[in-house]
């Protein structure tokens, strides 16, 4: 850290301290950068998510993050309209649950701890170039000095915007969090692919409670939210004005999308990292975080490619991943039972479901085989 005008100049500072933002500024530290991570919530603070970890995610976790998996669930029901419900055993389990309050928590605990500096309550307004540095203004009128920004501010973030980032589309997610009874001590994970083109339901099973969610395209917040109320129905649950229910948007980029502006590099959501089809998350946050927080340490050390090669890298291992869910995305919007059918019924798509939840394939990986396109062709 330098001073500049008796301003303090930051070698790298983070905006968003979600999975994305804990973990570059982790590498950022472990890197040998002064970090400075910021986020206008106040921590612990909840996320609207499902808190499902593939084995991708599962993968890059470090310690304390491993600590707060509190469910390994090795079972999967599927419906298509709420109607019979195909289950199908695992033997082991295939996806973890994590409640994102203590996981989102524990990734900020382990940037701290490779010697972060952490600041909550801190809600960056707006950012400027100056003199090869960025200008952070947060809304209580401090201001920052940067040599690096990583902006990982979640789906419509003000840094993504700063970047210019073009989003091909967003969606609407709606959860409630209801107590785990006993009669749910068995229940694995639920998946319902709804009555509307590119919808699907969800429960997710935590140590105390379930996780119950829609996600449908943007835009059309009645209809989603009667799906929810009639997916509560029909799993006969209540819950009451105290249970946690919350609404967040997803989104991810067109192909075109830009990933950074100058010393400004984005991570995680506000980019778009999200897969198209199932909406997982957490591992493009994971993935692009490690590298972004890499490359911003590279950087300041006066590696001038550094930033370069982090464009590349997510250019070239998670672009694909996203492709391949718009693909799978396209086909599941327009054949819903086709495709409940191919997941839920047969052997090898069971398999490839599994294994692609356990991290053992990628949907990339999947998508090369000669089945899976010759199918896919047929059906788009
Ligand atoms: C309903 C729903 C269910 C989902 N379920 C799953 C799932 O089961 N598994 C999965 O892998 N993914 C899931 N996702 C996606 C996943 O939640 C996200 O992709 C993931 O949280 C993105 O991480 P992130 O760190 O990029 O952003 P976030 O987790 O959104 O974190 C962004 C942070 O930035 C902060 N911030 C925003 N603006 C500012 C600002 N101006 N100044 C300072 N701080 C700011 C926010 O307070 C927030 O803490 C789901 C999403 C939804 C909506």
């Amino acid at each position: 850290m330098q001073d500049t005008d008796a301003n303090q100049v930051w070698d790298v500072v983070v905006v968003g301290a979600g999975p994305a933002g804990a973990t570059a500024a982790r590498y950022a530290a472990l890197g040998g950068a002064r970090v400075l991570l910021l986020d206008k919530a106040t921590f612990p603070r909840y996320k609207t998510c499902g808190g499902g970890i593939i084995g991708q995610s599962r993968h890059r976790m470090n310690e304390h993050a491993l600590a707060t998996i509190e469910a390994d669930v090795p079972e999967v029901g599927f419906s298509h309209r709420m109607g019979r419900v195909t289950r199908v055993r695992t033997g082991a389990p295939f996806v973890a649950m994590v409640d994102r309050e203590r996981f989102d928590q524990a990734n900020v605990d382990a940037a701290k701890e490779a010697g972060a500096e952490f600041r909550d309550g801190a809600n960056v307004r707006s950012l400027a170039d100056e003199d090869g540095h960025t200008r952070l203004t947060l809304s209580d009128g401090d201001e920052l000095l940067a040599r690096v920004v990583i902006g990982a501010d979640g789906s419509g973030g003000r840094v993504g915007r700063h970047v210019g980032v073009r989003i091909e589309r967003a969606d609407l997610g709606l959860e409630v969090e209801v107590p785990r009874r006993p009669e749910d001590a068995t229940t694995g994970v639920l998946l319902d692919w709804g009555p509307r083109p590119g919808t699907y339901a969800w429960v997710f099973p935590k140590e105390k409670t379930l996780t119950v969610g829609v996600i449908e395209r943007k835009g059309y917040g009645e209809q989603t939210r009667s799906y929810l109320d009639a997916w509560i129905k029909r799993l006969d649950l209540h819950p009451t004005e105290q249970d946690r229910s919350s609404g967040h948007l997803t989104q991810w980029r067109a192909s075109d999308s830009p990933l950074r502006r100058g010393t400004v590099v984005l991570a995680g959501e506000t980019a778009g990292l999200l897969e198209p089809w199932t909406r997982e998350g957490i591992s493009f946050a994971l993935r692009s975080g490690e590298w972004a927080g890499i490359a911003a340490a590279a950087h300041t050390n006066g590696d001038v490619a550094a930033l370069d090669r982090y464009e590349a890298q997510v250019q070239a291992e998670l672009v694909p991943e996203i492709t391949v869910g718009e693909k799978l995305l396209r086909i599941f919007t327009r054949f819903p039972g086709a495709f409940h059918f191919l997941i839920s019924k047969t052997p090898m798509g069971r398999s490839y479901f599994i294994r692609f939840c356990r991290g053992e394939t990628t949907l990339v990986r999947a998508f090369r085989r000669r089945w899976v396109q010759v199918v896919a062709g047929w059906l788009q």
